[in-house]
């Protein structure tokens, strides 16, 4: 037995009409499109190309840009893109994950590309129909990013690139890639940001990761063995690639940060109603104290993750730099979807370890964004290092 908790239950403050009805446009979606069909793609490693498509044709799948592509249409708040996604995490977590890394993906261009890199590129990238890549980690450099030693080799109006890019979310299925690599010694502004389509000859794809979960998503090896591109699909200035990075970083964090409260609220869910349906000793164990207490903790705790990264949300729509407000959001919600989803299991009782039930999947899930986008230790490395900033 699996059912999709109310969303209506969610009371979510500051929404326009406009907003409020693309709720429940989404929340319709989950329920008929994603919810029929994940368990068996998660099951079976399917990836729903056809679900991004249809959130494309919606104009979900680049909601953070909706003022970009139509520049009649007035921009929708992070604050309210983010909630979305949480909405679509709730049901699919590969779906929504693949949403915020493809945000992540177009950020560099959007953000930072020429007027004619925009006009060539814009429609194509941002239009729904194509989905992109963040190539950042390496095999030997994920925290300390950095430490990258892909190389983009100038060569007269080209740059060659020479390297191994890994963990990549959509490697293989992706139609574009935004991939950074060394274009000088220097550590941090020697890095450079590229975008590079699919069908770029020397392109090599690894085969898809074997993970824990998340397996409707696929994750893979790039190798690339003399990726020739013009010099202008370098997006930005040599060098400025690794600030690049990290600003589109800040908002990826809330991204996985909605991921998580979503897939938190959905474990509850369950765990709430099979604790007022499953009885012990003659009473429903949500009458149990012992369960109670864990049940009101876990609302709690995402009620506040969901404050945490609704609020960073703010900040950034009101132009603010949120470095530590990004991290904090990440790590709470993170680290609260890990222990709500483990409370979940361990309130299904036996159920809750097996696959009838999705709250086993939910805990394995759970766990993948405690590394992504920067591993929680990262997420207290930036806040620490933020902090030293007071006086
Ligand atoms: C499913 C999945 C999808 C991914 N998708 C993408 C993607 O699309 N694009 C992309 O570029 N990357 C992607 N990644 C890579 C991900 O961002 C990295 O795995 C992550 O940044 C950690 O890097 P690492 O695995 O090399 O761990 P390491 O950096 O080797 O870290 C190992 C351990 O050491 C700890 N550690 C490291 N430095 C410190 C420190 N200074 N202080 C305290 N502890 C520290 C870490 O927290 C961790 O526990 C993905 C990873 C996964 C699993």
């Amino acid at each position: 037995m699996t059912r999709r908790p109310s969303a209506s239950r969610i009371r979510r403050v500051g929404l326009s009409d406009d907003h409020s009805q693309l709720f429940e446009l989404v929340s319709q979606f989950c329920q008929d499109r994603l919810e029929p069909h994940v368990d068996l793609a998660e099951a079976n490693t399917e990836f729903p190309r056809d679900a991004f498509t249809e959130l494309g044709r919606m104009g979900v799948l680049n909601l953070p840009y909706a003022d970009v592509i139509d520049p009649q249409t007035p921009p929708v708040p992070h604050r309210v893109s983010l909630q979305v996604l949480e909405e679509i995490a709730s049901s699919w977590l590969a779906i929504a994950l693949g949403l915020s890394v493809h945000h992540l993906a177009c950020a560099p261009l959007i953000k930072f590309g020429s007027p004619e890199q925009l006009s060539l590129w814009q429609s194509w990238v941002i239009g729904g129909q194509t989905l992109g890549a963040y190539c950042l980690s390496e095999p030997h450099s994920g925290s300390d990013a950095a430490a990258l030693s892909s190389t983009a080799v100038r060569d007269g109006d080209s740059y060659i690139l020479n390297g191994t890019k890994s963990w990549i979310t959509h490697g293989g299925v992706a139609d574009f890639y935004t991939v950074f690599a060394r274009t000088s010694p220097q550590k941090t502004s020697g890095i450079s940001c590229f975008f590079i389509p699919a069908d770029t000859p020397g392109l090599e794809f690894g085969k898809p990761e074997s993970k824990m979960a998340l397996n409707s998503s696929p994750t893979s090896n790039i190798h690339l063995t003399d990726v020739r591109i013009p010099v202008f699909n370098r997006i930005g200035q040599e060098g400025q690639g690794f600030a690049i990075a990290l600003s589109s970083l800040d908002v990826g964090r809330l991204g996985i940060a909605a991921c998580a409260v979503g897939l938190a609220q959905s474990a509850l869910g369950i765990a709430n109603l099979y604790s007022q349906e499953r009885t012990a000793f003659d009473l429903h164990i949500a009458d149990f104290q012992g369960i109670g207490f864990m049940l009101a903790d876990m609302a709690t705790s995402i009620h506040a993750s969901r404050c945490v990264y609704t609020d960073a949300a703010t900040l950034l729509d009101l132009g603010e730099s949120i470095s530590r407000e990004a991290s904090m959001a990440k790590l709470l919600s993170t680290d609260t979807a890990m222990v709500v989803t483990t409370n979940a299991v361990q309130i299904l009782g036996g159920n809750g370890y097996t696959s009838d039930y999705r709250t086993e999947r939910y805990m394995r899930e759970a766990k993948v964004l405690q590394i992504v986008e920067g591993t929680n230790q990262i997420q207290r490395v930036v806040i620490s290092r933020e902090l030293r900033k007071d006086q």
